[in-house]
């Protein structure tokens, strides 16, 4: 039984301190940390059992370290901004804490995401002798637990992989981020790219669209993006010749995000304006609903998952695994509504896997280098139940 301290009180940080204070065998003492200590304590009022709150800046090492210091958990679960990768994995190298996160690293004033950066921290975890989980979330996260467990299950080979992420959900507002806005439009607006035969092929934002059926949603378009778990699972699988990730859009929303980027309202640099700079995005953010407001108005479904193709036992075999998740379910359970709760219960689980002992290995990894089998028996236990099927579709 292990102390665990949260870092970001935003709708993720809610989920994932529900979920700590509902596994009192695993999480012994809950701390929750933000910059706003009273979202840290409405959400610690809700929570099924007692939790700690705390205030912290966790740009600043200096703060974070005599935090942790302070509170003296067995693991970071960082789930504020991607901007604060590097300081909190500082900060757990300094004190001797094991550290996780469910989002690579991202300079504020780059619109690029790439593991290298904390990659890099691999050989100081090692001789710290700490583990650092990277991309717990569920895209990255499960998505990269669901191919390791095509890989050991299902297949002697991977040749293809398209991720599916559809969020059929309905907030009633013409436009919303199901999450942090600034991130999801800086990964909305950046380029695609996608894996082919040893090389990264580049497109156009939102440049390839398809059609997918997914299950319980029915037929929606989805659009090619570049998204961070492709990086490591290329990596890690080298066979697979092929990785794609694909999200689903409302035509509102992408009508929306046109406008904004034509008039310049997405721009991430410092404009003057009345004798301030200020960053257009991050006005944009201020403007638009909170992402954690959303989950009381917010219905229908997100679904999730992996298409493989590959061989075993020498013959061609196609393969689909998901998790289908409701809005209302998950506000009922956590007061969050789906893209939360499906990113806070993976953190949630990575953390247990660390705590127990049951992923060990110190160094700096991703979800796919471990075994996928106590991760994916604790899945449907812990709120995100998965199926599996051999697709009757030949391709995505
Ligand atoms: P929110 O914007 O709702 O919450 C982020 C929280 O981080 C805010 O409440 C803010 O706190 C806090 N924060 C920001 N900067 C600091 C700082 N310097 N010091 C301390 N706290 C800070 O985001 P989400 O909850 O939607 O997302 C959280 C993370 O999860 C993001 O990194 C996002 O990219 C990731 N994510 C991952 C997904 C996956 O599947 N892998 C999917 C969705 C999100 P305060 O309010 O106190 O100022």
């Amino acid at each position: 039984m292990d102390k665990v301290l949260i870092i970001g009180a935003g709708g993720v940080g809610r989920v994932v301190a529900h979920k700590c204070a509902q596994h009192p065998e695993v999480f012994a003492e809950v701390t929750l940390a933000s910059r706003t200590l009273a979202r840290c304590q409405e959400i610690a009022a809700s929570c099924p059992r007692p939790i700690a709150t705390a205030r912290v800046d966790a740009d600043r090492v200096g703060e974070l370290t005599a935090l942790i210091r302070d509170v003296k958990p067995d693991l970071v679960i960082h789930v504020a901004l991607p901007y604060q990768d590097l300081t909190i994995m500082e900060a757990c190298l300094r004190t001797g804490v094991h550290y996780l996160d469910t989002a690579n690293y991202e300079h504020p004033d780059l619109a690029k995401f790439e593991y290298g950066p904390q990659w890099a921290y691999h050989e100081r975890f090692a001789d710290a002798g700490l583990t650092a989980l990277l991309g717990s979330g569920f895209d990255p996260g499960v998505t990269n637990v669901f191919v390791a467990h095509a890989r050991k299950h299902h297949f002697d080979t991977i040749q293809t992989v398209d991720i599916l992420d559809c969020n059929a959900g309905d907030h009633g507002y013409p436009f919303a981020t199901n999450f942090n806005p600034e991130i999801n439009i800086r990964e909305v607006s950046a380029n695609g790219r996608y894996w082919q035969d040893g090389a990264w092929v580049e497109t156009a934002p939102l440049e390839i669209r398809k059609t997918f059926d997914f299950p319980q949603v029915g037929p929606r378009d989805m659009y090619l993006l570049y998204h961070e778990e492709m990086e490591s699972l290329v990596k890690h699988f080298p066979e697979i010749r092929r990785m794609r990730f694909w999200m689903t859009f409302s035509e509102s929303y992408l009508t929306h995000l046109r406008v904004l980027e034509n008039v310049g309202m997405t721009r991430i640099d410092p404009v003057p304006f009345e004798g301030h700079q200020i960053v257009p995005l991050q006005f944009l953010k201020a403007l638009l609903p909170d992402p954690s407001s959303l989950g009381a108005r917010t219905k229908g479904k997100t679904c999730i998952g992996c298409f493989v193709r590959g061989l075993a036992d020498g013959e061609p075999r196609r393969y689909y695994v998901y998790n289908i998740c409701d809005h209302q379910a998950c506000y009922r359970e956590v007061g969050s509504q789906a893209v939360s709760y499906t990113t806070g219960v993976p953190a949630a689980i990575g953390a247990k896997m660390i705590l127990t002992r049951q992923w060990t290995g110190p160094g700096v990894f991703n979800m796919e280098q471990f075994d996928p089998d106590p991760f994916m028996a604790d899945l449907g236990p812990w709120g995100l139940p998965w199926t599996e099927m051999v697709p009757a579709l030949e391709d995505v």
